[in-house]
């Protein structure tokens, strides 16, 4: 049996991190690091003003006390048939002093609204503890919640390459459930233009790793990282890499490439091309038919997205695969013109479209319009007015 402290004796607040995966948007947050152990990755601003640091066990611990007695007021308010006050909740949050304060009451109780059994440890790279601090946190989690069903982490693909399957088994049995990471792409040429710090087979020696320690493994693949000279490597060393590793997801994020980044900086200078929405669809289609037969999930779950409903099973099953699907929606955003294709880009990164059947509701005098909006621009300044877009989802 834990004991926790009485309120008064503990710390009022505990501490968040800046980002989670979208799929881990009704987890609790819990921060076991701040910041990256590599921050050079060319695309990426996250943790650029911040110093890598690891939290000792000790004081991962007193947050998980400080949540557990937040956790103890939002019980409270849940009568014995379930059912939520959610006004008294309301009415509790305001009485709290803090910003602070009411940010940790709010994150505690919407996780236990929404069952409270999912949690996701951060930062960047929390597979750079050694598996006793991790585990110490991981058993000291599930003694205060015992009703946690799954603890996921983001994981450096280099760092999690340096640890063998034991080290990744102990992890499991103290209660690590998966590990996203961002592999980003499979190619060695486009892993250092991006300089991801990692090779292609270090992403292998990492995912075989992991699975065979028995952890979920969640990989991130940009389709468009390796502008307009990789995009043919992007796409054929990531699927490389599906085929070898078999993780149990593969999550697509589409490549933005921000102002304020080295990559950035190399396209102003003309050391780098933008690849084009069409482009990264395409990297998406080879990948989809370079991976036939794998056990992966592919995984369309962020807003840069293109086509969202690209989504589904890659193994070629009979009856469990949606390989022949996934293929068909890329061949029929291609089967339309490019004008047409441009306008549904346009409305997809405005938030004015989901799917290119949405196109079917514009009226004549819509399409007219919206064709003639769009049809002039040279590709390379429309290029850049859709990165331009997607740059403010990130
Ligand atoms: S490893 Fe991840 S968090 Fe670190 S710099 Fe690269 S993309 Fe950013």
């Amino acid at each position: 049996m834990i004991q926790i402290s009485e309120p008064e004796e503990r710390n009022r607040t505990f501490r968040v991190g800046p980002i989670r995966p979208p799929s881990e948007a009704d987890s609790l947050l819990l921060q076991v690091t701040n910041g990256c152990t590599w921050n050079k990755c060319r695309f990426c601003t996250i943790y650029k003003d911040t110093t890598f640091k690891a939290f000792s066990a000790d004081s991962v611990k007193q947050d998980i006390d400080t949540i557990a007695a937040y956790a103890q007021q939002v019980r409270a308010y849940r009568s014995l048939a379930g059912l939520w006050d959610i006004d008294g909740l309301n009415e509790h949050l305001s009485r709290l002093v803090s910003d602070e304060e009411r940010q940790c009451f709010y994150m505690v109780a919407n996780w236990l609204l929404r069952d409270g059994e999912n949690v996701f440890l951060q930062d960047g790279n929390t597979t750079a503890l050694s598996s006793g601090r991790l585990s110490d946190v991981l058993i000291y989690l599930k003694q205060v919640f015992p009703q946690i069903k799954r603890i996921t982490s983001y994981g450096r693909a280099e760092n999690l390459s340096r640890h063998d399957a034991a080290y990744f088994a102990e992890l499991k049995e103290a209660g690590l459930d998966r590990i996203h990471s961002g592999y980003e792409s499979g190619s060695d040429e486009v892993l250092q233009l991006i300089n991801k710090g990692v090779t292609s087979e270090q992403e292998i020696r990492a995912g075989r790793n992991i699975k065979a320690g028995g952890i979920e493994l969640s990989i991130y693949f940009m389709p468009g990282i390796g502008g307009k000279d990789l995009t043919v490597q992007n796409s054929e060393g990531t699927a490389r890499v599906i085929r070898e590793v078999q993780p149990d997801f593969l999550r697509i994020r589409t490549a933005a490439i921000k102002p304020g980044t080295e990559l950035y900086g190399m396209y102003e200078s003309g050391d780098y091309s933008l690849c084009s929405d069409d482009d990264k669809v395409r990297e998406i289609r080879r990948v989809i038919e370079l991976t036939e037969g794998v056990t992966t999930t592919l995984v369309s779950d962020h807003m840069v997205n293109l086509l969202q409903e690209v989504n589904g099973s890659l193994s070629g099953n009979p009856g469990d695969s949606d390989r022949a699907e996934m293929l068909q929606l890329i061949d029929d955003y291609f089967a339309m013109p490019e004008t047409d294709r441009r306008v549904f880009q346009l409305l997809r990164r405005t938030l004015r479209a989901y799917s290119p059947s949405d196109l079917e509701n514009l009226t004549a005098a819509q399409w007219q319009q919206l064709r003639d909006a769009v049809r002039d621009d040279p590709p390379d300044v429309w290029d850049a007015k859709m990165n331009d877009y997607i740059c403010r989802y990130i």
